[in-house]
């Protein structure tokens, strides 16, 4: 029904394009399948008494943007998820900026702006670090638009009136303008009572958008977790049975959106809500395998924990080490079965990467830069325990030390490394190498009894006695 509502209303001519900085609208009621009203056209202008926007928290960057295009007579506003952020008091990651100029409009007037996209072309602004997206108002996908045999929107690339931008975003809390010269936030979708009630809705009918795009199943899970916002139910009713739709989904895009929810501050509610959602199957697959394991769930929920802790004190975090936290448990179990089955060590380490890596694959593209990182990690993993000869040197030199540290520190929090070997690592990689020597030295006493280094022909015999090399502290339990 909302479909030909929608049609009815943008098939009329002379409703092409609004000029700048009007809001003459009629004003046009319509209703959702809730039987919620909701105005089309013209939005509900909320001012700074009611929205309360820290103007403070707003990037003078998104404010010059907008004040350069205003001056030219074009609209322009932060758009999406900053204002969402604002209205929520956060200071947002990044700024949108939403105009009716055109991309080559946009780029006329900044020194530092570059087109970029070749389907729906964006301007990034740039002003030193910071960039500001600057794209043209969208129209809505229409009957014209390129869709495959399951809705999924594979085009729409039209440029259109603001009320449509409006109505081709996801929830209303991620469809509001700010305008920072007027200091006014235009609402099309009721945006700022759900934000009020702590509610994430589907612009539309939830059907249709997640056809239109199943990623936007994945993104209402994400929100709901990192702001902790209730989904409406029939925003989540659809998710279930839609789920299989992300199979269509190409893997790369998966991959960034598999990203945004580990990084985005709330990393283990959001794999929670997933699995709950039933949509990891078609994210991560692996999820079930990883949280049903005891000790998968405590090491993945500590490594979660430390992430979301680093994300709330802005600290940078390597994607490689996080994706190499998801899949440790998976990559320890291949490997003990391989250890038991009489494989050498250090090949069933990669053999077990391999493994883990080529399923994960099947659905994730986790780019090649990040799995070489991931291999490097857990390929450092059994290397902790040898404490002898140049090795800990060389050790330290290799560019993921670093990571592979932390991450076996991480393991040994959980009980599944030897507490004191990673303090002794902690204290070798932070003291300079006088002392490094002294630790090592202090080792020689007592590495026979710990098994490490020692004569080689003694190690060539017990290699003997034991050919699965086991017997480690940090290797796979026995
Ligand atoms: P955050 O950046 O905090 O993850 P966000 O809401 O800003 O959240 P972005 O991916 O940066 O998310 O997108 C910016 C805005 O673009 C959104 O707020 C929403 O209005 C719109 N948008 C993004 N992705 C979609 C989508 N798949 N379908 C419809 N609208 C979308
Ligand atoms: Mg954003």
């Amino acid at each position: 029904m909302i479909k030909k509502f929608f049609k009815r209303l943008f098939a009329k001519p002379g409703l092409s394009r609004d000029t700048p900085g009007t809001a003459t609208h009629s004003h046009l009621q319509g209703h959702d399948k809730t039987g919620r009203s909701y105005s089309v056209h013209k939005p509900k202008i909320w001012n700074v008494a009611d929205h309360r926007i820290d103007r403070r928290l707003v990037s003078h960057n998104a404010i010059r943007v907008c004040e350069t295009l205003q001056s030219k007579g074009y609209k322009a506003f932060v758009v999406g998820g900053a204002v969402r952020d604002l209205l929520l008091g956060m200071r947002p990651k990044d700024f949108d900026v939403a105009t009716d100029a055109s991309p080559e409009q946009v780029q006329r007037l900044f020194r530092r702006a570059r087109i970029i996209g070749r389907r729906f072309q964006i301007v990034h602004v740039m002003f030193g670090p910071e960039t500001i997206e600057t794209s043209t108002f969208r129209a809505l996908a229409s009957s014209s638009s390129e869709v495959d045999e399951h809705g999924r929107v594979l085009r729409d690339n039209e440029f259109g009136r603001q009320d449509e931008d409006a109505s081709r975003r996801d929830f209303t809390v991620n469809a509001m303008y700010y305008d920072p010269t007027t200091e006014t936030v235009w609402d099309y979708h009721r945006g700022m009572e759900d934000l009020r009630a702590r509610t994430l809705r589907m612009i539309g009918e939830p059907v249709r958008r997640y056809r239109e795009d199943p990623v936007r199943m994945l993104r209402v899970v994400r929100f709901a977790a990192k702001l902790d916002f209730r989904i409406e139910p029939a925003t989540y009713a659809p998710i279930a049975e839609l789920a299989d739709l992300l199979k269509n989904v190409p893997a790369s895009r998966l991959f960034d959106e598999m990203l945004k929810l580990l990084m985005s501050g709330s990393a283990m509610a959001c794999l929670v809500g997933l699995r709950k959602a039933g949509l990891h199957g078609g994210v991560f697959p692996l999820l079930d395998a990883i949280l049903d394991h005891k000790k998968g769930e405590s090491f993945l929920t500590e490594a979660l924990a430390r992430t979301d802790q680093r994300v709330k004190d802005g600290k940078p975090l390597s994607p490689g080490f996080l994706f190499a936290c998801l899949l440790w448990h998976l990559v320890l179990e291949d490997w003990e079965v391989r250890i038991k089955r009489g494989e050498v060590k250090f090949p069933a380490l990669f053999a077990a990467m391999d493994q883990v890596l080529a399923e994960q694959a099947e659905r994730t593209a986790i780019p090649r830069r990040l799995t070489g990182d991931m291999r490097e990690i857990w390929a450092f993993q059994p290397r902790f325990e040898k404490r002898a000869g140049k090795a800990p040197f060389k050790m330290l030199e290799q560019a993921k030390f670093r990571a592979a540290l932390d991450f076996f520190e991480l393991r040994a929090v959980v009980g599944d490394a030897d507490k004191a070997l990673a303090l002794w690592w902690r204290e070798f990689a932070e003291t300079d190498n006088t002392h490094r020597q002294s630790l090592l030295d202090g080792l020689r006493g007592n590495a026979e009894n710990r098994g490490e280094g020692g004569d080689p022909a003694r190690k060539k015999r017990r290699r003997r006695r034991k050919p699965n090399g086991g017997g480690s502290a940090t290797g796979p339990a026995e």
